[in-house]
């Protein structure tokens, strides 16, 4: 399957293209990369860069028209296009059904329930007039977690509501609410399900938030729960890849609640920051598992090197602009410490602009280098 002449395009130029890419440059695949941003991450790097939007229906029929296998490195892409390119004899994994039920919460939460995957009761609402109708007759109480059906990511569009003042500051869209879960642990498990059939998992992995932005700040691989807890988790993603029938990667993140249940929160069917560890954690990478899962070669093995901490990299508050990178030289003599700068010209508060991978037997001792990286490195740019 190492063709020469066979292309692969991908849809998304950011950090998950650039990391994809580096695997394909260290096999000589050829890829080409559409993303409305020049200066993207990616760019510098693939085979052919070529500027669109990639919601939009022409940019993507045009881009997908000169590869021979399409995958994505984001789901917000516009999956018509992809359908259309599907019936024309392009490649196209995964599926564009399958990323079209992703791309809205309320159908990937019908999903569930359709095929008995545990999750949060929910219900859908059209717009937010619909959902205020439902709180006047007493049909919904308060608190609940209100979602956005599209284009939420990193947080944005996910908000706790307590009150009526907060409803009426909502987005006017169609939407969900959801009952508010006792989360004890944020869990993640990476499934890859080849063209071939044959699919594998890695093991569970802990996801930390920060508290202020609620973005994921550490992933600590292996979480730190029982066995029989992480093959649940692990399990369970199993099942729902099979369920989605999908080829390429399915990353799904879980709670685990304070009653010791597992539900699944959402899936992204792409690389996934919670995997980013596996680049020297693993024995092999998820971007090179994405790669093997769509040309239908055999997966790597999922099994871990070593234990690892990640920590992600963000914008420091208060700084728009090009971006300036200080104090690394402090950290980079640690022992374990693997340093990923994504390549983004600018700067804004919470971007993720890269990420630091600790290797380290002792997963408590990863950490506390993490911590000491997180205190230590600021990403800002000069006022
Ligand atoms: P996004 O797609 O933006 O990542 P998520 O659906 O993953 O949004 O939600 C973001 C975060 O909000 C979750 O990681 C979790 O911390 C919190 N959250 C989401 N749903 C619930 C819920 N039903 N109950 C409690 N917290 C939730």
């Amino acid at each position: 399957m190492f063709n020469k002449n066979i292309t692969i395009g991908i849809l998304g130029g950011g950090q998950l293209g650039k990391m994809t890419l580096d695997v394909a440059n260290k096999w000589g695949l050829k890829v080409n990369i559409l993303d409305a941003d020049i200066n993207c991450p990616s760019s510098k790097f693939c085979n052919n860069f070529i500027q669109g939007d990639l919601m939009d229906y022409n940019s993507v029929m045009n881009f997908g028209n000169d590869v021979d296998i399409i995958t994505i490195e984001i789901e917000n892409v516009n999956v018509q296009a992809l359908k259309d390119l599907e019936k024309k004899g392009k490649i196209v994994f995964p599926q564009p059904g399958i990323i079209e039920t992703i791309q809205d919460k309320s159908l990937q939460k019908k999903f569930y329930l359709e095929n008995e995957i545990p999750t949060s009761s929910f219900q859908i609402f059209k717009n937010i007039t619909e959902l205020k109708s439902f709180i006047i007759s007493n049909k919904i109480s308060f608190p609940f977690i209100w979602k956005a059906s599209k284009m939420g990511y990193d947080g944005f569009g996910v908000k706790k509501v307590s009150n009526i003042e907060e409803v009426n500051q909502l987005k006017d869209c169609h939407c969900i609410i959801e009952e508010l879960v006792d989360i004890k642990k944020e869990l993640a498990v990476m499934v890859i399900s080849s063209k071939s059939g044959e699919i594998k998992n890695y093991h569970t992995v802990e996801m930390e938030f920060n508290k202020n932005s609620n973005q994921v700040e550490y992933i600590l691989s292996p979480a730190n729960i029982s066995e029989k807890l992480s093959l649940e988790a692990e399990n369970l993603a199993v099942d729902l890849a099979k369920k989605l029938k999908i080829v390429g990667l399915l990353a799904v993140e879980m709670f685990l609640n304070s009653e010791g249940e597992i539900l699944v929160n959402e899936v992204a069917p792409r690389p996934h920051n919670s995997y980013h560890f596996s680049i020297e954690g693993s024995y092999t990478s998820q971007f090179e598992q994405l790669l093997r899962s769509i040309l239908g070669i055999p997966l790597g093995s999922t099994k871990t090197i070593q234990n690892s901490v990640m920590v992600n990299l963000v914008g420091d508050d208060g700084y728009s602009g090009p971006a300036s990178y200080n104090h690394f030289d402090q950290i980079i003599g640690i022992e374990g410490v693997n340093p990923h700068i994504y390549g983004k010209f600018e700067t804004r508060p919470n971007r993720k602009m890269g990420h630091v991978t600790i290797i380290n037997r002792d997963l408590n001792k990863a950490k506390e280098i993490a911590k000491k990286i997180k205190e230590t490195v600021t990403i800002n740019s000069k006022k």
